[in-house]
């Protein structure tokens, strides 16, 4: 199997990652060429790590060893770059959010079409296995109809770096993590948004947004909550999810929670009612013993190939992509609704 050259614009947290991690755990199939980056300090640290490093972009987009280009600088350079690159004869690993925008997307989509070339972008956490866990229940239903889902990712940090704080860079957390957690529900639900509700956060005082709630309502009746918080020193599950016949919570990466179904099992007694603070309450008692039971969370059914394999299959044999552009499209535009009124 041939190795298709990659050469890495942007070596800073990301693109730093693709070249430690990702890109030798997709094996055999690519081999980073070299690296360009505007900050010095960055193109000497990855010499350090024995990388080659090119002068310009120019230098990079000439070799000809370099088949795929990938993209990790800040949103707001990622449209220009890309079309240079395709320009140059180059395929396109971009990272999210993909552009500023859905009308910068269109002109790099133009671009794409008329060079031929393949552009995917990096919208990686459709692997996230507690994702796949949710996916799983969504899709086999274990707990009955999903009726809900509530996805958060909760830190007490701040928005973090220096461009994530500025509007014109791309910066706020919609752009950063709005994107793969509205990406993963949209991949998720085969239906249309039929209802769309937000609340951005500006506590921390930046021109960008360092957090917000979004209600997304589908056309099959699904009701989602996607929340992003960074001043949230005491975090809400990563998701909480009910069916019509029980519950599941995932607390974290690391897929810790719980999941409890009702058994229908109509002979059982009715719940003890319970003191609650000031007050008893049969309503919000534990069920009885017999009427659920705990059940473990299944395991998340990884995707078949890695995204970077699926990259590869996508270049070298036109296999179909798992991140089809118009689904990148369809998320940009939801973000474009929400921040045309900030
Ligand atoms: P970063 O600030 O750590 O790194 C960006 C690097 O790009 C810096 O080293 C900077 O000097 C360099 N740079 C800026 N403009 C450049 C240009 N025109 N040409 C060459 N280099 C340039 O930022 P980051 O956290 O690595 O984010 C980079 C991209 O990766 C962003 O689009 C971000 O949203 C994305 N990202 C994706 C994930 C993911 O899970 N998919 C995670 C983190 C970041």
């Amino acid at each position: 199997m041939k190795k298709l050259g990659i050469g890495v614009i942007g070596f800073g947290g990301m693109g730093s990652y693709h070249v430690k991690e990702l890109i030798p755990a997709s094996g055999e199939l690519f081999e980073v060429q070299g690296v360009f980056d505007i900050d010095p300090a960055r193109m000497e640290a990855a010499a350090a790590l024995g990388l080659s490093t090119y002068a310009s972009q120019e230098d990079l987009l000439a070799d000809p060893q370099v088949a795929v280009v990938l993209i990790a600088t800040p949103n707001d350079s990622h449209k220009e770059i890309a079309i240079a690159a395709m320009t140059a004869g180059k395929d396109i690993l971009c990272e999210k959010p993909v552009a500023m925008n859905a009308a910068e997307l269109a002109e790099i989509l133009r671009v794409a079409e008329a060079t031929q070339r393949t552009f995917m972008v990096h919208q990686n956490r459709r692997w996230d296995p507690d994702f796949l866990v949710i996916k799983d229940l969504y899709e086999k239903q274990p707990l009955g109809e999903v009726f809900q889902i509530e996805s958060r990712v909760h830190g007490a940090n701040g928005i973090p770096g220096d461009w994530r704080h500025e509007k014109a860079a791309g910066g706020g957390m919609l752009l950063d993590w709005g994107v793969h957690l509205i990406d993963q529900l949209m991949w998720l639900v085969p239906s249309s948004i039929n209802k769309l509700d937000y609340d951005l956060s500006y506590i921390l005082g930046n021109e960008v947004d360092d957090g917000f709630i979004l209600y997304l309502t589908f056309d099959n009746g699904l009701k989602t909550i996607i929340e992003v918080g960074t001043t949230n020193y005491v975090k809400l599950p990563r998701w909480y999810l009910k069916g019509t016949k029980g519950t599941a919570k995932i607390d974290d990466w690391d897929l810790s929670g719980e999941m409890i179904r009702g058994t229908g099992n109509t002979a059982a007694a009715a719940p003890t009612p319970i003191q609650a603070g000031v007050g008893l309450t049969k309503t919000m008692a534990p069920p009885s013993e017999e009427a659920m039971e705990k059940v473990a969370l299944p395991q998340p059914a990884m995707l078949p190939e890695s995204l970077y394999e699926n990259l590869y299959h996508v270049i070298v044999e036109g296999q179909e992509p798992v991140i089809k552009n118009g689904e990148v499209m369809a998320v940009m535009q939801v973000m474009d609704r929400i921040l045309a009124n900030q």
